[in-house]
């Protein structure tokens, strides 16, 4: 969004409620401070041959102030027509944003209970993303999914859409026959002849939380609350890499209390889905390019599960305050791999973090103020600004706060924090405002030592940032000095070295290696045939460089068929640099495979 058009939309903004502006997101056109939707009854249709979904969304509402409207989010859908107890009613969509959509707002008296809105979702549905059977695993059926998350949920379902409203819903959706139908919600497990199928969630979620995915689907379980869903060709695959998430799942519980939301699954999406994972309410997706074969991938299961306290229990009030989603959930994901796997271990991905931390604020300048903890996402797709900040920054202070008053107290006090904030939102003030009264002002040196307020307020990385070390990265060093020093490969030790170490290694080797020195190293290591989708990430990153031919295939046919955008990223900015033709040639032809929210990345990179 150009400055101009930033100024003619602040203007806008304040036009509209000259009166006074009580929306506390400014991501979403709704005014849940005067009528909040409670419960949605939603009965869609899925037509894959359209690309459409249609049908009814039936709103019990709550009239909070006496109000004469309901205000939702649309994004390019086509409202058919609203009814209030059966009877057609007024209703008018307001301006179209490029960001936002519009809000559609629906004439309502202080006695009105329930609100149905009769539409179809629009060609450009950015939540979307319809595959054909080509791009699935098994190519015989097709295959869609939503991504709600962080505003686009108004693009298949017109809502409050904003983190700070709940709502439980049922829904009733109709799907070709053959496939299967799946929600973050109560789910089947096996195909309905009719391909009708009910869903029920009884745990209220925000919007962006709301999910679908419909494809030849099987469920295998992985323990007594646990399963996947997958094609049938990807399934046992897929239950082997994530056999601990039960485990998982009960370390959390020890940990942080009970998990809130009965039944934890995953779907497996097809390559093309744009990240790593989706926190959707029982049930996570994932990517399968976390399917490396030896379960060296799976704290991103640990990940998901984690966001089941931090994120969808206890949520970020705005997108402003979202490194309370993602900081928290990354300190809680290394706690659970700790656990499960030792020190070590966990001590290996905080490092690979310090590295994405250190690398995203270089690139966004050290007084950058996308590198803050606290966003001012106003006027922006907030999308744009989710970077590794939330992530890792958000991670380095939480552990700082544990190793400066000490891992008990810091446990006792995350365990409270989550039952205190169940099923509610908080922003950056009232956290920083709840941890000073419940841990910090009790202990005013240890406060002072931690710096809370620079931590969130300003840019870059404050100089307390706790140190990590990790003695098995210092043998892959030592290991990449040997390299250096002409020591034949095959006496280098790697053997039992995990994802991480060869992460590491790849990572920290010179950028400016010959064709021979990577030559080398292929025959030695096998990297090009890499399985792991991280390795081969981090390798094509060396490879692209230095021109090193033998790799260019199979790059060519990782770009053809992932659509992470963690991956496609680095890569096309580094082939962009070395070849532009070469990189719009291959992305022409990845483009259609890719998601909006990938393409929206790329296209900035590469057109
Ligand atoms: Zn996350």
């Amino acid at each position: 969004m150009n400055k101009i058009i930033t100024i003619l939309f602040t203007l806008f903004i304040s036009a509209c409620n000259s009166k006074e502006d009580l929306r506390v997101d400014l991501h979403s056109f709704s005014e849940p401070h005067h009528v909040v939707t409670t419960h949605l009854d939603l009965d869609v249709e899925v037509d894959f041959e359209k690309e459409i979904i249609s049908g009814k969304a039936r709103y019990e509402i709550k009239n909070l102030t006496g109000h004469n409207q309901l205000v939702l989010d649309v994004n390019g859908l086509e409202i058919d027509k609203v009814t209030i107890d059966n009877k057609v009613s007024s209703f008018q969509l307001g301006y179209q944003d490029s960001i936002l959509g519009q809000p559609l707002i629906i004439d309502v008296d202080e006695d009105t209970k329930a609100v149905s809105i009769f539409y179809k979702t629009g060609a450009e549905a950015k939540a979307l993303q319809w595959l054909n059977p080509k791009q699935t695993a098994g190519k015989k059926y097709p295959f869609l999914f939503t991504q709600s998350q962080a505003i686009l949920a108004r693009t298949w379902l017109p809502c409050q859409d904003s983190p700070g409203v709940r709502f439980s819903y049922t829904a009733k959706v109709k799907v070709p026959k053959d496939l299967l139908a799946i929600m973050s919600a109560e789910n089947p497990t096996e195909k309905i002849t009719d391909g009708e199928y009910k869903f029920k969630m009884n745990q209220a979620v925000p919007a962006y939380l709301m999910a679908l995915g419909v494809g030849d689907l099987v469920f295998e379980s992985l323990g007594e609350q646990t399963g996947v869903y997958a094609e049938p060709s990807v399934i046992k695959k897929a239950s082997y890499e994530f056999s601990e998430t039960q485990k998982m799942l009960e370390i959390a519980e020890m940990m942080y209390g009970k998990y809130a939301w009965d039944r934890y699954d995953m779907l497996v999406l097809p390559p093309s889905f744009p990240f790593g994972g989706m926190e959707n309410p029982r049930l996570t997706f994932v990517t399968p390019t976390i399917l490396a074969g030896d379960r060296s991938l799976t704290s991103l299961v640990a990940h998901e599960l984690a966001h089941s306290w931090s994120g969808n229990l206890v949520t970020n009030k705005t997108w402003d305050d979202f490194w309370l989603n993602e900081g928290f959930t990354v300190y809680f994901e290394r706690r659970i791999m700790e656990k499960l796997e030792g020190r070590e271990y966990a001590d290996m991905l905080s490092l690979l973090g310090k590295q994405d931390l250190e690398h995203e604020v270089s690139a966004l300048g050290h007084s950058h103020k996308d590198t803050h903890l606290k966003l001012d996402l106003s006027g922006r797709d907030p999308d744009d600004g989710f970077t590794d900040i939330a992530y890792e920054k958000g991670f380095f202070l939480l552990r700082l706060i544990e190793e400066t008053v000490g891992r008990k107290q810091f446990d006792f006090f995350l365990k409270k924090y989550f039952t205190t904030h169940a099923f509610k939102v908080i922003d950056t003030e009232a956290f920083v405002t709840y941890i000073n009264n419940n841990l910090l002002n009790s202990q005013p040196k240890l406060k002072e030592k931690i710096r809370l307020e620079e931590w969130i307020y300003s840019s870059g990385i404050p100089d307390n940032c706790p140190k990590v070390n990790s003695i098995k990265f210092d043998a892959v060093e030592g290991a990449i000095k040997s390299f250096l020093k002409g020591y034949p490969l095959e006496n280098i030790k790697t053997q039992g070295w995990s994802s991480h170490e060869w992460l590491h290694f790849l990572r920290h080797l010179p950028k400016d290696l010959d064709r021979n020195d990577l030559q080398k190293l292929d025959q030695a290591f096998g990297f090009t045939s890499s399985g792991n989708s991280e390795v081969l990430n981090a390798w094509f990153q060396l490879t692209i460089p230095s021109g090193y031919m033998q790799a260019d295939k199979d790059l060519e046919g990782f770009l053809l068929t992932v659509g992470r955008r963690k991956f496609l990223k680095p890569l096309y900015e580094a082939l962009y640099k070395k070849d532009p033709e070469k990189a719009k040639r291959i992305y022409k032809k990845a483009r259609d495979n890719y998601h909006t929210v990938t393409i929206q990345t790329l296209d900035a990179i590469v057109l």
